[in-house]
C-alpha cells in the first residue's frame, strides 16, 4: 500500500500523545520529522515534503483544538487534512459515453489497466470497449482479448495490423455500439521520440475526452519526467497507480499528479480485473492513517455478497440476518469473503483494525487464517446437507465420519463447530439489537 510506512509510524507518534490535552513544539518536532521521513522515503518529491510538513507544523502549533479534543485527535485531523489536500480529488469519471486514452511506459500495467477499467464501468451498467493499438509489444494483443473476455467487455485489436493509428480508427468503427471506449496504446522502455509522436497521431484520431497516465507504483523520481513529457505531448488529465499490492512506495505517483496539475483516478490492487478501485482520496488518507475506509469496505461486502448469491439462487443474504445461522450460511459467507480480495486489505478497510491491530499480528498470521479457511471449507465439502442446515446434529461420529472424508483431523472439525456456534451467537445479538444500538456501535468503530 502505498506509504504504508507513514500510517504505521505516525501511529506510534501519535500514541505518545495520548492523555495530552495540549501540544508543545517538541512534539510536533516529532510527529513532522515522522511525516517527512515517511514521505521521502516513499518517494514522494522533497519540496512538496517540506511544504506539507511547514503546514503541519505550523497549523498544529497555532490553531486552537476544538473543546474537548484531545492533542492527539487535534493533530491526526490537521494531518489527515493536509494529506488529502495534496492529494487532491479524484479524477471526474463521469458515469456517461466518452473515450479514455491511456498512456505510459513498457510494464507500467496499462492493458491490464485498459481491461480493468473496463469491467469497472461495466458494473456501472455502461456498456464499455476496449481497444487495443499496442503493436509494439509482442503479446499484448493476446492478454487484451483475454482479460476482455473474462471481464466480458468488447474487445477490439488487430492482430495482422503494425499501423496503431489505423487499428484506433478500425476499432473505433467495429465497437461504435459501446458507450465508453477506452483506447490501450504502446509503451516503450523509454521515452523515446517515436513513442511521443505515434501516440499523438493516435491521440489525434481518437480524440479522447480523457488522457490517463498510467504509473507503477515502484516509480521513483522517474516519474517527473514521464509525467511532463506525457503532459506536454498530449495533455494528463488523471493518473492510475498500478501496483499497489506489492509495494511500499507510491510516492513517485504522487509527484507525477502534482507536476501535471492532474488528479489520480483509479488505483491498481492487483492482477486480476476485478483488482481495480475508484480513488478516493478521504477514503485511502483514512486507510493510510488508519482509520478504516467504511465505503469501500461496504462496497465490497455488497460485491461480493450479491455475486454469491447470483451462483446459489436458493441462498438469501437477508434471510440469514433474521432467521437461524446455519453453517451452510457460514460457507457462503466464507465464499463472499474469498471473493472481497486479501483478507489484509480488507483489514485495513476496517476502522480501529487497518495498520494499529495488523501491525501487531505476527507476519505470518494472515497465512493461518487463509489455511484454516481452506480447512474449513474442505470440511464443509465433505458434509451433507442436512449438516450444512442442522449443525448441532454433528455428534461425534459424524465427526469421525467427516474427518476421515476430508482428510482434516477431528479437531479441525470440532473448530469450525465452535466457530459456528460464536458467530451465531453474535448475529443473534445483531437481531435482538434496535436501531439505536446499531448506530451507537458504529460510532464506536468510526473512532
Ligand atoms: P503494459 O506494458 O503497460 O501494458 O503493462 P501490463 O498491463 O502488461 O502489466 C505489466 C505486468 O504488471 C503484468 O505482468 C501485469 O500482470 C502486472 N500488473 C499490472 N497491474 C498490476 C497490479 O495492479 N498489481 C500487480 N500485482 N500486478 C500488476
Amino acid at each position: 500500500m502505498v506509504l504504508d510506512n507513514l500510517g504505521s509510524s505516525l501511529r506510534g507518534s501519535l500514541d505518545k500523545l495520548r492523555g495530552k490535552s495540549r501540544l508543545d513544539e517538541d512534539d510536533v518536532q516529532e510527529i513532522v520529522k515522522e511525516i517527512q521521513r515517511s514521505l521521502l522515503s516513499a518517494d514522494v518529491d522533497v519540496s512538496l515534503v517540506m511544504d506539507l510538513s511547514d503546514s503541519i507544523k505550523t497549523r498544529a502549533l497555532e490553531e486552537e483544538p476544538p473543546g474537548g479534543t484531545s492533542a492527539r485527535d487535534h493533530v491526526l485531523k490537521i494531518v489527515y487534512e493536509e494529506l488529502v489536500g495534496l492529494i487532491g480529488e479524484s479524477t471526474d469519471i463521469p458515469l456517461e459515453s466518452q473515450t479514455i486514452m491511456l498512456a505510459g511506459l513498457q510494464g507500467s500495467g496499462k492493458t491490464t489497466t485498459s481491461a480493468k477499467m473496463a469491467w469497472w464501468f461495466s458494473k456501472k451498467g455502461l456498456r464499455p470497449a476496449v481497444i487495443q493499438t499496442d503493436t509494439f509489444r509482442p503479446g499484448a494483443y493476446d492478454q487484451a482479448k483475454q482479460m476482455c473476455e473474462r471481464a466480458e467487455v468488447d474487445f477490439y485489436g488487430d492482430p495482422d495490423c503494425d499501423d496503431p493509428v489505423q487499428i484506433a480508427r478500425d476499432g473505433l468503427e467495429a465497437t461504435e455500439d459501446a458507450e465508453v471506449h477506452i483506447v490501450d496504446t504502446a509503451g516503450r522502455h523509454a521515452l523515446e521520440d517515436d513513442l511521443i509522436a505515434e501516440i499523438e497521431e493516435i491521440e489525434s484520431v481518437v480524440q479522447p475526452d480523457l488522457n490517463m497516465l498510467v504509473l507503477d507504483a515502484a516509480i521513483g523520481q522517474g516519474a517527473k519526467e514521464q509525467a511532463q513529457q506525457f503532459d506536454e505531448s498530449i495533455g494528463i488529465g488523471g493518473v492510475v497507480i498500478t501496483k499497489l499490492d506489492g509495494t511500499a512506495k507510491g510516492g513517485g505517483a504522487l509527484t507525477a499528479v502534482n507536476e501535471t496539475d492532474s488528479s489520480i483516478g483509479f488505483l491498481g490492487m492487483g492482477e486480476t480485473v476485478q483488482d481495480i478501485e475508484r480513488f478516493e482520496p478521504n477514503g485511502f488518507i483514512s486507510r493510510l492513517l488508519g482509520m478504516g475506509d467504511l465505503k469501500q469496505l461496504s462496497e465490497r461486502v455488497e460485491r461480493a455478497m450479491s455475486e454469491t448469491q447470483a451462483e446459489d439462487e436458493d441462498w438469501d443474504p437477508e434471510e440469514m440476518m433474521q432467521g437461524s445461522f446455519t453453517l451452510k450460511d457460514m460457507q457462503k459467507q466464507m465464499e463472499a469473503m474469498n471473493k472481497m480480495g486479501p483478507l489484509d486489505q480488507v483489514l485495513d478497510m476496517i476502522p480501529g483494525f487497518g495498520g494499529g491491530i495488523k501491525d501487531q499480528l505476527p507476519d505470518d498470521a494472515m497465512d493461518v487464517t487463509k489455511d484454516r479457511m481452506r480447512s474449513f471449507e474442505v470440511i464443509m465439502d465433505s458434509m451433507t446437507e442436512e449438516e450444512l442446515e442442522n449443525p448441532r446434529k454433528v455428534g461425534a461420529s459424524r465427526v469421525k465420519r467427516i474427518s476421515q472424508g476430508s482428510g482434516q483431523d477431528e479437531e479441525t472439525i470440532q473448530e469450525l463447530l465452535e466457530q459456528h456456534r460464536m458467530m451465531e451467537q453474535t448475529i443473534k445479538q445483531f437481531q435482538s439489537m434496535g436501531d439505536g444500538d446499531m448506530q451507537r456501535m458504529m460510532k464506536k468503530l468510526q473512532k
